[in-house]
């Protein structure tokens, strides 16, 4: 048997969360069995506990986007049992029994071996969160950014994905603005290498302006809606906006294409969910060398599966910092 966080939808529609201890025959088809040591929270974990967003489709369901462990058993010639793996995405924790339990069953072609450098704690501490901040700065370098170019900014820079993107960005050597509501993380965001603190208030009200003065070399967006047109409008000539997430809105009723044609502005669209497995791998790879491990655990809180409904309520209030690592063994 296994322990799970099992997300339960009553008649009346009301959702509720338990830990629960189940059967194997519970877990879906797949080809390997992962022990989990820990999962994460993300934002969107934080909607798929709550049932919220449309994302799970069938209940009861076990949540969890990510997680890490040890290979128990695999019919996929690419993994032996006590391997380390990883899994991010491909919907699992939404359509697919996820990482809010002790163990998991998903399809070989979703895991990534882990890096050696990288501990199990170490990947959850990363998660979706980090590894999309990794694709970021992955396509904003494909786009042509490098550090001699100029400031970037990342917003909502005290959230998992934007903390892990200055973190990465500094470290690479960049001189990073770190744009935050919560004026309290000033000193955490500084230690995680941010140069300048922006007030979220000076970028949140959408400009009449066509362009705005060039400022940034580039940009890491969590938080879309007319910020993300404000923030394209002082993007320095031939510079380019990694977007991210909708942390503010998915809609951007300010938009408009002036900043694209006059200065050559790109908007680089980045996903992570449906990556192929071998940009996966590359990222991961990436991380193990460009993420200052020290720095993670500046930005981790840990804690166990019986702790996750209220968290799960936090990240939806954007109340919760950083990193948070879910041992699922606690
Ligand atoms: P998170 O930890 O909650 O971080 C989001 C941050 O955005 C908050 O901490 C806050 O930062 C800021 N924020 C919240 N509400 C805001 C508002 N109304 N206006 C402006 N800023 C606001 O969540 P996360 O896991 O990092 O995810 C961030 C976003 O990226 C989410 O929208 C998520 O869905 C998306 N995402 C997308 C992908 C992908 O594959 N494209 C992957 C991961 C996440 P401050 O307190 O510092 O202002």
């Amino acid at each position: 048997s296994f322990t799970a966080l099992l997300v339960e939808k009553a008649e009346d529609g009301a959702i509720s969360a338990s830990v629960q201890e189940l059967p194997d025959d519970r877990l879906p088809d797949g080809d390997v069995t992962v022990a989990v040591e820990y999962s994460t929270l993300n934002y969107k974990d934080g909607l798929c506990l709550a049932g919220k967003g449309g994302l799970v489709r069938s209940f009861p369901h076990v949540p969890g986007i990510d997680f890490a462990g040890t290979v128990e058993t695999s019919d996929d010639p690419r993994y032996l049992p006590g391997d380390k793996v990883v899994l991010t995405g491909w919907r699992v924790g939404e359509i697919w029994w996820g990482g809010y339990a002790t163990r998991a069953r998903v399809k070989g072609d979703w895991l990534v071996p882990l890096p050696d450098e990288l501990s199990t704690r170490d990947a959850m501490a990363i998660g979706t969160a980090g590894l999309t901040s990794m694709f970021a700065v992955m396509a904003l370098e494909r786009a042509g950014l490098s550090p001699s170019k100029g400031e970037i900014l990342v917003t909502g820079a005290a959230g998992g994905v934007g903390s892990v993107a200055v973190a990465i960005l500094a470290r690479l050597g960049y001189r990073v603005a770190a744009l935050t509501g919560r004026p309290e993380a000033a000193a955490y965001l500084r230690e995680l290498g941010a140069e300048t603190i922006i007030n979220r208030a000076e970028l949140a009200e959408a400009s009449t302006k066509p362009l705005e003065s060039e400022r940034w070399a580039g940009a890491v967006d969590a938080v879309g809606g007319d910020m993300l047109m404000r923030i394209l409008k002082q993007v320095k000539y031939d510079g380019a906006v990694a977007a991210i997430g909708l942390a503010a809105s998915a809609a951007v009723p300010s938009f408009t294409v002036i900043p694209f044609i006059l200065r050559g502005v790109s908007l680089l669209g980045i996903d992570s969910v449906m990556r192929p497995r071998d940009e996966r791998i590359d990222a991961w790879s990436r991380i193990a060398t460009d993420l200052p491990l020290d720095k993670l655990d500046d930005m981790v809180a840990e804690y166990g599966l019986a702790d996750l409904p209220a968290l799960g309520q936090a990240i939806l209030d954007g109340k919760v910092r950083g990193r948070t690592v879910i041992d699922v063994r606690k």
